[in-house]
């Protein structure tokens, strides 16, 4: 595990450094918007049977990310990001990593980003509401118009903490661990080790070897992520024009059944609109009715939403 090997003092006085504590927290972010993409893939290449999970995405990560933290705070007293950087929770008053403290760290590891995302999925839709001309009542539209403020204010208190802990004036670095009245340290435990003698020799059980190996794999994946956001950034930073040219699209079986026409109401199109996810053109009503009843080409089975679609503009309009 990463920068474990140095610290293998057991002094849990010993704060980790401000590197490390936002390396953690910047893994933490990554896994929401990455398994995402993951579940996008397979919703693409399967729509049928991953669909769904597109649809309860947030339900479906707070079930994934409960099992994984869960797992971490129970086994490791921290949060999968924070165990990989070598670093688990302590309380900053009895110093141990009671099981209260268990239980509020992982209402806050996986509850209380469930909601928040929720609750601002809801202003912005109210937001879009509003700006569409819709009747938004009172209290909604100050909740929307709030929503800026209250991040920024957040940022805020964040960049403080993250100041005060490199003064050492606190033990620690987030505004959600001062409130759990957390902080913290290195992990100190020895790692479980087991060779193939021991599988033979029948000493170990197939359920701890099936569990080490995914946790290898979901510690191993958590690197590569960091690695792709790093090798992103490094990308967007050179220059553009070195991104790779994509291959044209190829030929669809469908295009020619329905060349000319809609493939709604199999006639000449009226207001021709591309869902942009697919390529295909249909009547404004007919997609518009369509993507509102199933979220989806009606050709294609792409996810697709109404902000997908693109008016075309042809000679013959
Ligand atoms: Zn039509």
């Amino acid at each position: 595990m990463a920068a474990k090997g140095a610290h293998i003092t057991q002094n849990i006085e010993i704060k980790p450094s401000l590197f490390e504590v936002l390396a953690a927290d910047s893994l933490n972010t990554t896994f929401y918007p990455a398994i995402k993409r993951v579940v996008d893939f397979l919703a693409t290449s399967k729509p049928a049977i991953f669909g769904g999970l597109v649809r309860y995405y947030d339900e479906f990560y707070m079930l994934f990310n409960g099992l994984v933290q869960g797992y971490y705070l129970n086994r490791h007293g921290g949060s999968l990001a924070e165990v990989f950087y070598g670093l688990t929770r302590i309380s900053l008053r009895s110093k141990t990593f009671s099981e209260r403290d268990r239980n509020w760290s992982f209402a806050v590891l996986v509850f209380l980003p469930y909601a928040l995302g929720k609750l601002e999925k809801m202003c912005d839709h109210w937001k879009e509401d509003y700006e569409s001309g819709k009747q938004v009542s009172v209290e909604r539209r100050l909740l929307f118009r709030l929503v800026p403020f209250v991040k920024a204010f957040y940022e805020s208190v964040k960049l403080i903490h993250y100041v005060s802990y490199l003064c050492n004036a606190t033990d620690t670095h987030s505004p959600s661990l001062r409130i759990l009245r957390l902080g913290l340290t290195y992990l100190s435990e020895e790692e479980e080790t087991w060779s193939f003698k021991d599988i033979f020799q029948g000493k170990i059980r197939l359920a701890t070897i099936l569990s080490t190996a995914l946790l290898r794999w979901l510690e191993l994946s958590a690197f590569f992520l960091q690695f792709i956001e790093w090798w992103q950034t490094e990308a967007n930073i050179g220059d553009l024009s070195k991104l790779p040219i994509p291959d044209a699209p190829g030929p669809d079986i469908n295009a020619s059944k329905y060349a000319n026409v809609c493939p709604i109401c199999l006639q000449k199109h009226i207001i021709p609109t591309a869902v942009s996810v697919s390529g295909y053109v249909y009547c404004y009503r007919c997609i518009i009715d369509h993507l509102q009843k199933e979220s989806r080409c009606p050709v294609t089975k792409y996810p697709a939403t109404i902000k997908d679609l693109i008016g075309i503009y042809t000679n013959e309009d």
